[in-house]
């Protein structure tokens, strides 16, 4: 039995109090509603594997993802390694006899388990962290 205050069951009846107060909500309505939510929090984990380090909400320009830019630099520096690794034997591979092929193989989904943990973020210049 799911208890009463899971995620689902809260989402649902957020998404049944957005939906009353249809498309055009009183300010205050909305702000009540809000008063009933979770606080969103100020402060959240780095996003490179293995940092303890947080980002600090700022409240204007992009949101820090790294807690500093030197781990910004080894998060992209990994990624970038783990990316090429993947290429590589993913082409040497195709060129070897079973057993070597088995031992690439298994190296090779654990590289692709370590890149799950670093998704591609989407910039396309690097930024401060
Ligand atoms: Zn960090």
């Amino acid at each position: 039995m799911k208890p009463s205050n899971s995620p689902l069951r809260a989402a649902t009846r957020l998404s049944t109090a957005l939906r009353a107060l249809g498309d055009w909500p009183d300010p205050g309505q909305v702000v009540a509603l809000l008063t009933t939510l979770e606080a969103a929090s100020e402060v959240q984990p780095c996003l490179r594997p293995g940092c303890s380090g947080t980002c600090t909400w700022a409240g204007r320009g992009r949101p820090m993802l790294f807690c500093t830019a030197a781990c910004r630099t080894a998060y992209d520096t990994r990624r970038a390694e783990l990316v090429l690794q993947i290429e590589l034997l993913e082409t040497l591979l195709h060129r070897l006899p079973s057993e070597p092929a088995r031992l690439v193989a298994g190296d090779l989904a654990k590289r692709r388990w370590e890149l799950a943990r670093y998704p591609a973020l989407g910039r396309t210049r690097p930024e401060g962290p």
